[in-house]
């Protein structure tokens, strides 16, 4: 019997910086028959949405089902972000039609509309039928490091800097605004190369962005990580270098945030487990101010522990997590 799919796979209020205020953002994330790369190649290292929220089964009528469903929480945010797994203009997984509904619908109602696409999809043609739509768009680009080597080598991402650069050129040709996201911490990189990485890619990224999001890895399941964090030969990141990031970061006049999933847990960025929740709550006000007075508080012993394994990293011949290896 057919799945159903009727329901999102998940729909979520949030806020956010827009134009200088805090607005409320309504999230909802569509199933769909999965980003056509991972159909392709078996996608990203790091990328475990297709398992949790894609069936080729599903149809546009079932895609239209759950925004509708999803709709229902809307209450005047200003701005609506959907999520696929994949890209939101490429019709082999969202059907154009359906596309156009979801686009009109979302500015019949004056909000913002997010969508999240892989650049070779953002073309001239597909953004002017959007932008046609609905005048008011971000499109969000998950560039996740402005480093051709570590694109290839360490995250699969099937794309380059380059590819990056012009579809976010195209996005902007067209009117619409252009959030980055960006990965700390992809597989192979030790915690200091993946701190150094992220500061080079905001610096990249921030000029052609309204908003650098920096999301720290977060292990998720039956992904090539998952395997690599298993046998210890993965940590995720510290937060303290998620907020050496934010501290440091060159990112001009586009905002800088930080979305972080699972953070605090083992298999998301982590400290010692004391400190966690302080500093993620440090994080999320920092978010939400662009203060960076909100991310003084470092007091907490294990920050000598994060800079110790930052120098055992440098003089072993493997990034892992050091610290279940000779401790456990
Ligand atoms: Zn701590």
């Amino acid at each position: 019997m057919k799945k159903r799919h009727e329901a999102p796979a998940s729909v979520w209020n949030e806020e956010e910086l827009l134009g200088g205020k805090r607005v409320r953002c309504l999230t909802i994330i569509l199933s769909t028959p999965g980003c056509a790369w991972w159909r392709e190649t078996g996608g990203c290292s790091m990328c475990g949405y297709n398992e949790k929220a894609s069936d080729r089964s599903i149809t546009g009528a079932d895609i239209l089902s759950q925004f509708n469903a999803g709709w229902k929480s809307f209450d005047n945010q200003s701005i609506v972000k959907v999520y696929t797994s994949g890209s939101f203009i490429d019709e082999s997984e969202v059907p154009t039609d359906v596309r156009d509904e979801i686009l009109s619908r979302v500015n019949a109602c004056g909000a913002k509309m997010l969508f999240e696409s892989r650049p070779e999809y953002v073309k001239p043609e597909s953004m002017e039928e959007c932008i046609k739509i609905c005048p008011d768009i971000e499109v969000a680009l998950g560039l996740e490091s402005a480093n051709d080597q570590i694109l290839s080598k360490s995250i699969n991402k099937g794309f380059t800097f380059g590819d990056y650069e012009r579809a976010a050129k195209t996005a902007l040709n067209t009117g619409a605004t252009v959030r980055t996201y960006l990965l700390l911490k992809p597989p192979f990189l030790t915690e200091q190369e993946a701190i150094d990485d992220a500061l080079r890619s905001i610096s990249k990224a921030a000029p052609l962005s309204r908003v650098v999001t920096l999301n720290p890895i977060n292990v998720q399941r039956k992904t090539k990580l998952e395997r690599m964090w298993k046998g210890w030969a993965y940590r995720p990141p510290w937060l303290w270098s998620v907020v050496e990031v934010l501290i440091r970061a060159e990112s001009g006049n586009s905002l800088l945030l930080s979305s972080m999933v699972g953070a605090g847990s083992e298999r998301g960025p982590h400290n010692c487990g004391s400190c966690d929740s302080d500093v993620i709550s440090s994080i999320d006000g920092f978010n939400l101010t662009q203060d960076r007075k909100k991310l003084d508080r470092r007091d907490c012993e294990c920050m000598d522990r994060w800079a110790e394994s930052l120098s055992i990293e440098e003089f072993s011949v493997a990034p892992g997590d050091h610290e279940k290896f000779f401790m456990r």
